[in-house]
């Protein structure tokens, strides 16, 4: 059985005001039977895990190097020592504003997996890619390349963002989603198996809010969220935890 996950995406935004909806959601889910992720600023992260309660905090990007020139940017062991526990690796604006390719994500995943940090690698088709019908395409090739072989289900959590639901209120209807979810679940046990190829959980992302939360989690292989602005507010985010 795989546990759902309800995964916060901060982005660039949020400050020490933001923890106090921190510190609500952890109030409030203190019992939660499902796991809880909320990945804030790197500025926020220390302070953040400490008033966290269960809810694990992660990073949103990191280096594939453990250290060394490279400025502005944070090593996986350095996320791990300001307490956080995973990384949100390849989201389609690191792929965008950073010109991020799958190789690049699969070795920051690879370092990510040697400083114990839990994986939330990124995949996601453009609306352009969906409409010439390649989004299974598309998908195939960026999960082949950008997960490493060192990927388990307790160390890696798949994404499927469709870059065009990001942000927009637009969002797949439930046989997409459900087909994208089942093709990277098909993948996954092709590649590693049927023991991890089960284990690795999938979330959807793209406008998840509380309207639309407990549609998308009935569909099959969606294990919960990668939640951007909903993830903000604890009476947004709350709500779409509770549906899982
Ligand atoms: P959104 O963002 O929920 O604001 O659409 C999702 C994401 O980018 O992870």
């Amino acid at each position: 059985m795989r546990r759902k996950l309800a995964a916060g995406n901060w982005k660039m935004n949020g400050d020490s005001a933001t923890l106090d909806e921190l510190a609500t959601l952890a109030q409030r889910h203190a019992e939660a039977s499902v796991d809880l992720l909320i990945c804030p600023p790197a500025t926020l992260i220390s302070r953040a895990v400490s008033c966290a309660g269960p809810i694990r905090i992660g990073g949103q990007d990191c280096h594939a190097a453990p250290s060394g020139a490279h400025t502005g940017d944070i090593s996986a062991a350095q996320l791990r020592d300001a307490g956080a526990t995973a990384v949100i690796l390849g989201h389609s604006e690191r792929r965008e504003d950073h010109d991020e390719d799958s190789d690049q994500v699969r070795e920051k995943a690879r370092a990510a997996h040697a400083a114990d940090l839990l994986t939330v690698i990124c995949l996601g088709e453009s609306l352009a890619q969906r409409e010439a019908q390649n989004t299974l395409d598309i998908i195939g090739a960026q999960l082949a390349l950008s997960v490493p072989d060192s990927a388990t289900g307790e160390n890696t959590v798949i994404a499927y963002e469709p870059i065009w639901a990001i942000g927009t209120g637009l969002v797949p209807d439930t046989d997409q989603i459900g087909e994208v979810h089942d093709f990277i679940r098909a993948r996954l046990e092709r590649r590693f198996g049927a023991g991890v190829g089960r284990s690795v959980r999938l979330l959807y992302g793209g406008s998840v809010k509380p309207e639309n939360a407990a549609s998308i989690f009935a569909v099959s292989n969606v294990d919960g969220a990668l939640v951007g602005g909903a993830s903000l507010k604890a009476a947004d985010f709350s709500p779409i935890v509770s549906a899982l």
